[in-house]
């Protein structure tokens, strides 16, 4: 199928023959309250004989989305709680995120921050919230890294991205920026030389962290824009969200994990998925995460071995999944300690 445009709304998916018209009500109910948008790269990786494609999963939304969980929250990793001024997340001392957009080339329908990106989302910073963005990092000499997330940020022009770059260049503590971004894979052809040199204005050290969940997201566009990025000096590593019916198979993750090293991106995060709403059918236990994770352990190369983590919800940060974090209680919770060791509670998958 030759498609040329973003599909955005449940009538484009129905015109596109991805959901059939007698769910376009109940689609409509859920594009009232989460953003929809596939690339024209995404929606032809879609295998339509496939009723479980993995591609799809990830980004045609469901019916499902509108059944919201007791433990279910807006906020599922506590952004608002350490929000200092408009834009900033200083949840952690050394790093802090700067959220310069909300909007995204595709909505993922397990976003942990769907209440917050889209066309009705929080929008793009304006100059102002910018400039006290950038003045809050001035003033705050224990951030050594700032990391770029949203929205994706890569949505925004070479122009925008060479200012924000250029802006973070006259701040000698920050020796790091750091961005989180689907657009290499969803949309590659975006990755130009304009792009590459508005990441590398600042003369900062530049990582890429890439977000894909199926080996079959990176595709050879998708590789060469990686290629781009990292023969232009820019370091990569990757993010995944560990997804029910998407990357639940420790042969499904051992392939992507191998094919990100094969292109240079170094395994990096793969994220429980968080409690965002209308989201549990993505969810797994977390016994259920850490019997597929184990099972990485010996079969692919320490190279391609994710770090498994969870963000407890609340805004008290990442926790690695492991014995001694996360331990199972009687009373079907569980029990997960953060970095600084306080214990928190966290309700089972379902
Ligand atoms: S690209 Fe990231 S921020 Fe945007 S919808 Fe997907 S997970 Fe959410």
């Amino acid at each position: 199928m030759n498609v040329v445009k973003p599909l955005k709304s449940a009538d484009d998916l129905v015109m596109a023959g991805l959901v059939a018209p007698a769910d376009r009500r109940a689609l409509e109910e859920v594009a009232a309250r989460y953003a929809i948008a596939l690339t024209p790269d995404m929606t032809r990786l879609i295998d339509r004989a496939d009723p479980d494609d993995p591609i799809a999963r990830q980004f045609v939304p469901d019916a499902a989305e509108l059944t919201i969980l007791p433990e279910e929250r807006a906020d599922p990793i506590g952004d608002h709680a350490h929000s200092p001024v408009e834009g900033i997340v200083h949840r952690y001392p050394d790093r802090v995120l700067l959220k310069a957009v909300h909007v995204c080339p595709v909505y993922c329908r397990f976003c942990f921050r769907r209440e917050m990106v889209g066309p009705q989302g929080l929008g793009t910073l304006d100059a102002a919230a910018m400039q006290a963005a950038f003045d809050y990092i001035r003033g705050h000499e224990e951030i050594w890294e700032v990391i770029l997330t949203g929205g994706d940020p890569l949505v925004l022009s070479p122009r925008r991205l060479r200012d924000i770059m250029e802006a973070l260049a006259d701040i000698a503590h920050v020796k790091i920026v750091r961005f989180h971004t689907r657009v290499p894979v969803v949309d590659p052809d975006k990755v130009d030389a304009a792009l590459v040199d508005a990441l590398k204005a600042s003369g900062k050290t530049v990582y890429v962290a890439l977000h894909a969940n199926h080996v079959r997201e990176l595709t050879a566009e998708a590789r060469a824009a990686c290629a781009r990025l990292i023969d232009a000096g820019i370091a990569m590593v990757s993010q995944s969200v560990l997804l029910k019916g998407v990357n639940d198979d420790p042969d499904v993750l051992a392939a992507l994990m191998k094919a990100f090293v094969e292109i240079r991106v170094k395994p990096y995060y793969l994220h429980h998925p968080d409690l965002a709403p209308g989201t549990g059918h993505f969810r797994l236990t977390i016994e259920e995460g850490q019997r597929i994770v184990s099972q990485l352990r010996g079969r692919i190369s320490g190279l391609c071995q994710p770090t498994y983590i969870l963000d407890i919800p609340g805004g008290y940060g990442k926790t690695v999944v492991s014995g001694s974090t996360v331990q199972a209680r009687g009373d079907g919770c569980y029990s997960v300690s953060d970095y600084r060791g306080d214990e928190h509670s966290y309700p089972p998958a379902e």
